[in-house]
């Protein structure tokens, strides 16, 4: 898409001559083949930092009959229907004719743009075609020598407030295109928004061996609706309420935890697994924030005190964690992160929820800086796509280093919480696209164009995007990694969705 500028003339006025001064090539041969029916002839053509369509009209007049009419219907209706801006070219030397008055005729009923251009002036003032082309009525007479390259900066004076205004044309239609785009990004992220489960695969969850766990119901009381009945458990965004989860093995210092938290022995502990007080959600808050602590596994039911209560229920669990906004992983320091942590802190990050590490019993190590290296390796290897997940080491028992918990808690909520501008996203995707650029496919780049907050908790985004389907995970982990730095959202799961637009 450019400018497109069409010459038009009767034949023999110098229009080819012109063309090929413009395009700076010979495509249009002067006498190229006449009778011969082409169309008409296109170039590119450069003025300065111009650049523009030129549509050549010539060549094309012995193809018709000899009629005025004929020839002007055929020869320049349609170039001139196409363009933005006509030139008119007369032939200075020989004087207006017959046929040039016939052309400005036709050319004054048009509403477009049209400029005399007074051709093989080369520099004989009397040039009697020159005067008497001011008498057609069409304004300003531009002198010109096409074959001899004098007056080309008159044209470029024509055509400079048009390309300006064309470059203006195309800058407000690519922010109408860019706008709309955004717009359907917006409508498709409310109907997400609108339907969690669209965003949020919930149809299982696979472990190390690739076993799908079944994906569970869960059943909700009154008490977990808002007034709205919209679940709380989705974080409606007026309800501040924290659900939070406190998750992990057996014995690992839930309940010690619990107590320490709440200030009051409400959950029972002992040294056996899994011997806790039945209890599904404590209400509690923390510095005016409510906060309901829901259940973990081992505390909804009192177990039989038996060695496979050790084993961990992965469907509670799963029930606990899709319960839950925020969840605390806890650990316990004297056996860290074996394959049941990291499967329980994946789940937790598949189902998009915030997640802190507090790694209990602290006070039974000695080489805390190993213990601490050893799980940031760990942790590194296992979750580079939540880079950042807060590690909090202290001890339950003592309550060392737990007063961190809760402000942790807040500051990640907030992070999964958080909305970033559709403005700020786009100005970002510009940069973050250009920085490194998405790969070409079957030789054509793909183009990330327009870019929206789907929805927050967590943090999702819509990209509009050629060839979605094409586009590399390496290059969805590069902006999600962008993102995560770019917007300072360490820790909490970030997901894109890319919405094809061819
Ligand atoms: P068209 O039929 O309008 O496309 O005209 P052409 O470009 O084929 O030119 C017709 C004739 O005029 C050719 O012999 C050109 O060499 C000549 N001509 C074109 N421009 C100029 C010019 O600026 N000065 C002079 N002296 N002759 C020119
Ligand atoms: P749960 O099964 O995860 O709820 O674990 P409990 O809270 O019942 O704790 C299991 C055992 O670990 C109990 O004997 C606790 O006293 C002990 N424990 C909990 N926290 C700590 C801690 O910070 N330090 C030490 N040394 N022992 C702890």
């Amino acid at each position: 898409m450019s400018l497109k500028v069409a010459i038009i003339g009767r034949p023999n006025v110098g229009k080819s001559t012109l063309f090929n001064r413009l395009v700076g090539k010979k495509l249009a041969l002067v006498d190229d083949q006449p009778g011969v029916t082409r169309d008409r002839r296109y170039g590119k053509a450069r003025l300065g930092d111009m650049s523009f369509d030129v549509i050549d009209t010539a060549g094309l007049e012995e193809a018709f009959d000899d009629s005025v009419e004929g020839m002007m219907r055929q020869q320049s209706e349609k170039a001139f229907e196409e363009c933005d801006v006509a030139l008119f070219l007369i032939d200075a030397r020989a004087g207006l004719t017959p046929l040039d008055n016939h052309f400005a005729d036709w050319l004054r009923k048009r509403h477009k743009p049209v400029y005399v251009i007074a051709n093989k002036h080369e520099g004989r003032d009397q040039d009697p075609g020159l005067y008497e082309a001011y008498g057609l009525g069409l304004g300003e007479v531009a002198p010109i020598s096409a074959e001899h390259g004098l007056g080309i900066e008159l044209i470029y004076d024509i055509l400079e407030p048009h390309w300006d205004a064309w470059k203006h044309r195309q800058r407000v239609a690519k922010q109408h295109a860019r706008d709309a785009a955004i717009e359907a990004l917006e409508e498709a992220a409310g109907e997400a928004d609108d339907d969690f489960d669209d965003l949020i695969d919930v149809d299982g969850f696979a472990d190390d061996e690739g076993e799908v766990f079944p994906s569970y119901e869960i059943e909700f009381s009154e008490d977990d609706e808002d007034e709205d009945g919209e679940l709380i458990v989705e974080g409606s965004r007026d309800n501040s309420k924290i659900q939070l989860a406190i998750v992990g093995r057996p014995n690992a210092g839930k309940s010690t935890l619990l107590n320490q938290l709440l200030g009051e022995e409400r959950v029972m502990t002992g040294p056996q697994a899994g011997l806790t007080r039945d209890s599904i959600a404590v209400d509690w808050s923390y510095e005016g924030r409510p906060i309901r602590l829901v259940d973990t596994a081992g505390m909804r039911r009192k177990k039989k005190i038996d060695d496979r209560v050790e084993k961990l229920s992965v469907a509670d669990t799963l029930r606990v964690i899709r319960y839950a906004q925020v969840v605390v992983l806890m650990l316990d320091a004297t056996n860290t992160l074996d394959k049941q942590d990291l499967t329980i802190a994946r789940m937790v990050l598949e189902e998009g929820r915030a997640l802190i590490i507090a790694v209990n019993k602290w006070d039974a190590i000695k080489d805390k800086a190993g213990v601490m290296q050893e799980l940031r390796d760990k942790l590194d290897v296992s979750f580079a796509q939540a880079r950042g997940i807060p590690v909090l080491t202290f001890s339950a028992l003592t309550g060392r280093g737990t007063d961190s918990l809760m402000p942790t808690v807040l500051d990640i909520h907030d992070i999964w919480s958080r909305r970033i501008p559709t403005s700020q996203l786009n100005r970002w995707l510009e940069a973050t696209t250009e920085r490194h650029l998405p790969p070409v496919i079957s030789g054509r780049r793909i183009r990330l164009r327009y870019m929206t907050q789907a929805k927050s908790r967590p943090p999702s985004f819509f990209i509009n995007c050629s060839k979605a389907a094409e586009l590399p995970e390496s290059y969805t982990r590069y902006l999600i990694n962008g993102l995560r730095e770019d917007f300072d959202m360490p820790g909490v799961p970030i997901r894109i969705y890319l919405r094809s637009s061819d």
